[in-house]
């Protein structure tokens, strides 16, 4: 807590970025990453067109490689810094590019570090509007690492419903304001499952846990998305819901 109140020494701009914008949660599998990677794409769409880049620095469990359908080894430029593989119009990089898929990630303390370091400050990005960083779960040493490193101008944090994951997310958003993170809002993911044939709605995770959270935090609710198989194909499929279904809402998904 002393490095927190001391502020934020090491703070950094990463070259050719304007904003940098974390997208965070409490607990795994709450759908970060697919929220990350459909923000991006949101961001970079025809309305917006804005220049967007996604880096993924979930370390144990990067999965933008298979949700942004990508793989390989990112060339370096004369410089000698990585040069983000492209895809979808959003220039991506990851954990998953430089290890093998399925080599075990039992790094701890330095190494693990050190690879946060090679991505925040060894990737040639261009010009960015915007960076998507998608965090890995939880409030440890590397979302710490992260927001002292580099300005970041505001945190998406995703929950589910359910208690747990909001327990965890309220933790995420406390961490975020003690290191003068702005949190921009929460997004509550599975909240609804319709059956396809009878129409029936289903709170699998609960209803609105995610709305009495921002609620107690002061904060906005920035989107309410279902829980609907399209949304899981997308992604397995490495074609990202909002590129393949831009115009789809609740009920045409
Ligand atoms: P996290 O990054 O929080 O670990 P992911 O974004 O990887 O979570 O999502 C976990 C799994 O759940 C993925 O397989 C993803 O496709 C799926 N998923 C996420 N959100 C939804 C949703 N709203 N409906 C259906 N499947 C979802």
């Amino acid at each position: 807590s002393q490095i927190m109140s001391r502020g934020l020494p090491k703070q950094k701009p990463i070259e050719g970025v304007k904003q940098v914008i974390v997208v965070a949660s409490g607990k795994g599998g709450v759908g970060k990453s697919t929220t990350a990677v459909n923000l991006a794409l949101a961001l970079a769409a025809n309305e917006l067109s804005k220049a967007v880049g996604l880096l993924d620095v979930d370390v144990y469990g990067p999965s933008i490689p298979k949700m942004m359908n990508l793989k390989g080894n990112p060339e370096l430029s004369q410089s000698n810094l990585m040069r983000p593989l492209l895809n979808y119009g959003i220039a991506c990089m990851s954990m998953g590019f430089l290890v093998e898929e399925t080599a075990p990630l039992v790094w701890r303390g330095l190494m693990v570090m050190s690879a946060i370091e090679k991505l925040l400050r060894q990737v040639d990005w261009g010009q960015l509007d915007y960076l998507v960083v998608d965090m890995p779960p939880g409030t440890g040493d590397v979302q710490l690492s992260v927001s002292q490193n580099i300005p970041i101008s505001g945190a998406v944090i995703v929950s589910t419903p359910q208690d747990i994951a909001l327990m965890d997310a309220h933790r995420g958003a406390e961490m975020f304001r003690k290191v003068h993170v702005p949190v921009l809002g929460l997004v509550q993911n599975m909240s609804v499952f319709q059956c396809p044939k009878c129409k029936h709605k289903t709170h699998i995770f609960g209803a609105d846990g995610a709305r009495r959270l921002a609620r107690t935090l002061d904060l906005d609710i920035l989107g309410d998305i279902p829980l609907h198989l399209n949304i899981r194909e997308a992604s397995d499929t490495g074609q990202p819901i909002v590129f393949s279904q831009p115009e789809s809402d609740e009920s045409s998904l």
